[in-house]
């Protein structure tokens, strides 16, 4: 074991069962497909469409389009250089996708875009539960959109994912962060706010004090909170306009029934945002509580050359974070689908006359599988049993000579002896599925 290779801390292989152990469960590739496919559903009753950029970024655009200052970009970026190349493993989609959209002009398509994606993202934080160096996120920009609508529909797409999977325990919570002016005052007067209280704010605090104040708010230590309190708050900072938008938005969130609450001191950290912030949490996800967080990002096209103004909105969700949220709310996520038929073959020639003949089967939608070993007959049916096999074919010198094979239908337990021309026309009238 020992000198064997093991996966990178914080990165893990996802494998067709569950693994559990003590620190952490991994879902099996099954709950992940079903996972993704209620995804891809959700966003397709939306408009939305699936995009995919590459995992390789040129470090600049992260830098900038994230922000200088951010943990991300000074502490957890994977970036590396070759040649006079600089290259980063993308922490997050989001500029990505508009350097995309930029790149490709998509705004000559009119309208807005409403994009989604899913796939991982690579951080080098230190790994905890819920935190790990390669996650996976979902998430969707609707780009070109200023309406209050599309804010307050990114909200709901992501509420509607969550509710098809079974989950219902979340809260929404909601800001607006105003224009860049609203926030630059707004910066300025929490910096006046902060600075006599400066020698009880935590290192990291202390040193976002001159560099990025507004992350002080996403503080979790009870005595920094304690000092917040009377902390001025960016809904007053901000503009008439954003205030409408802000208000659009409640008044849609309200319309379409959802529960938000209202929090003051929720920022996001980048700075790029404008407008509307807002968090998913789950209350069962101990100290990694985010689900997903989003917002407006104005600003982002600009940060990264666009000429033009690119107004969009979106959010981002972390898959492992789903995950342990539905492990803990107990919600059974499929397992691997059972085979349709297994064979049984006794001895090479049952064995050779077997193979062409599950593959016509298989041609016409049957899952088929069968032993690679040539174990014994009672192994064989132990593992039929194990793979829950809808039925079984067993198939031995015997029944080749009388020109039959047994065929066991597994729910009902009930066996018959069926003449092998007749086999694949039984087979197919009881296990290929009859479309729609
Ligand atoms: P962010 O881009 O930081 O707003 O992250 C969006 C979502 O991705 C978070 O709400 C989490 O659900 C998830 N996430 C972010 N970082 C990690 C990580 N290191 N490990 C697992 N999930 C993460």
């Amino acid at each position: 074991m020992s000198d064997s290779f093991q996966s990178i801390p914080g990165t893990f292989d996802i494998l067709p069962h569950t693994q559990s152990t003590s620190a952490d469960t991994v879902a099996s590739t099954h709950a992940w497909q079903y996972v993704e496919e209620t995804i891809r559903r959700v966003m397709h009753r939306h408009g939305v469409h699936e995009i995919r950029t590459p995992i390789l970024e040129p470090t600049a655009l992260i830098a900038r389009g994230i922000g200088q200052l951010t943990d991300i970009v000074s502490k957890e970026m994977f970036a590396f250089e070759r040649g006079s190349t600089q290259y980063v493993l993308r922490p997050e989609v989001t500029a990505p996708v508009m350097r995309a959209y930029l790149q490709h002009h998509l705004a000559q398509l009119g309208g807005v875009q409403r994009l989604y994606y899913i796939g991982p993202c690579f951080r080098a934080e230190r790994p905890q539960k819920g935190r790990y160096r390669q996650f996976h996120q979902f998430g969707t920009e609707y780009i070109g959109a200023d309406d209050a609508r599309a804010d307050a529909e990114t909200i709901l797409l992501a509420v509607d994912i969550y509710r098809e999977l079974g989950l219902t325990d979340f809260t929404v919570r909601l800001n607006s962060l105003g224009t860049a002016a609203s926030r630059t005052a707004y910066r300025t007067a929490l910096q006046a706010y902060l600075r006599p209280l400066a020698g009880q704010l935590s290192e990291t605090s202390r040193e976002r004090l001159e560099s990025n104040p507004l992350r002080i708010l996403d503080t979790k230590s009870e005595a920094e909170r304690g000092l917040l309190e009377g902390a001025p708050i960016m809904l007053d900072f901000i503009d008439e306009e954003s205030a409408g938008h802000y208000g659009d938005v409640k008044k849609h969130l309200t319309a379409a029934g959802l529960a938000f609450e209202e929090d003051p001191f929720l920022v996001r950290g980048l700075d790029y945002y404008t407008r509307t912030a807002f968090e998913i949490d789950s209350p069962v996800l101990g100290a990694q509580t985010t689900l997903a967080g989003g917002g407006r990002y104005d600003l982002l096209a600009g940060e990264i050359g666009s000429k033009q103004d690119v107004p969009a909105v979106g959010f981002a969700a972390g898959m492992e974070r789903l995950f342990l949220a539905l492990e803990s709310a107990g919600i059974e996520l499929p397992k691997a689908g059972v085979p349709d038929v297994f064979v049984v073959t006794l001895g090479e020639r049952a064995g050779d006359y077997a193979f062409p003949l599950m593959r016509a089967w298989r041609r016409a939608g049957l899952s088929t599988v069968y032993d690679l070993k040539g174990r014994s007959m009672k192994a064989q049916m132990r593992e039929a049993n194990r793979q829950e096999a809808r039925c079984v074919v067993i198939l031995g010198d015997a029944e080749l000579d009388a020109g039959t094979a047994q065929l066991k239908h597994m729910d009902t337990g009930e066996q018959q002896s069926v003449a092998l021309d007749d086999l694949t026309g039984i087979l197919k009238t009881a296990y290929v599925p009859t479309p729609e």
